[in-house]
């Protein structure tokens, strides 16, 4: 079996290469439909049991990885182990030194506007053939959203990165998946306050 059961729901067994990979072949491949990555934390698993849409937005997903700890022992406990660990932090970290490699382009939303300002500088600095091509924070009113939303569309990055907080991210990529013309999004809770530093 390719997947380990965590209270119901399937969690591919692959490793933080793998994930990279999967993740780079969507990138090569430029398709048209955008690639949701969930890493799966014990708030997103614990409300999927009663929240069927968030339920339903994970069963959709493109990828899925196991992002708490909690989740990975319970699967050795069951005796179907997951592989390791891929948090949305290291994820995040990974996609930018491949991206690094590969000139990909990243658009950052969310965290508050010092942080994303600070992350958005030192991705610059560390790793200087990925443009960040646009970046906004995650404390917006309705009518700012469309705004984000076409300019995200408008500037088409490789990887949209989500750092609203679980599941605020999965619901957001879901909710304009089909508008926001990027090739991979992914929901990376606080990731940007720990690249800013
Ligand atoms: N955040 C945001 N907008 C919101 C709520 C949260 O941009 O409306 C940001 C917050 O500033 C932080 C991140 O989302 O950078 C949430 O990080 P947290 O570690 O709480 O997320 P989790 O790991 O629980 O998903």
């Amino acid at each position: 079996d390719n997947c380990s059961k965590i209270m119901g729901i399937p969690v591919p067994k692959v490793t933080m290469e793998e994930t990279v990979h999967i993740i780079d072949q969507v990138i090569t491949d430029k398709k048209a439909d955008l690639f949701h990555v969930v890493t799966l934390n014990p708030e997103i698993t614990m409300s999927c049991q009663h929240d069927l849409q968030l339920r339903s937005i994970i069963d959709e997903a493109g990828h899925l990885t196991a992002d708490g700890t909690g989740i990975v022992m319970v699967s050795r406990l069951k005796g179907n182990p997951l592989p390791e660990r891929v948090t949305g932090c290291d994820l995040f970290i990974n996609l930018l030194e491949i991206g690094n490699e590969n000139n990909w382009s990243f658009y950052l939303l969310g965290a508050n506007e010092i942080t994303s300002l600070k992350a958005s500088e030192e991705i610059r600095k560390k790793y200087p053939n990925v443009s960040v091509v646009g970046r906004h924070h995650g404390f917006f009113d309705q009518k700012v959203e469309a705004q984000i939303v076409d300019e995200i569309a408008t500037l088409s990055p490789d990887v949209l990165v989500v750092a609203l907080g679980a599941p605020k991210a999965e619901f957001w990529i879901h909710k304009f998946k089909n508008k926001l013309n990027a090739r991979v999004a992914i929901g990376v809770g606080g990731s940007l306050d720990v690249i800013a530093g």
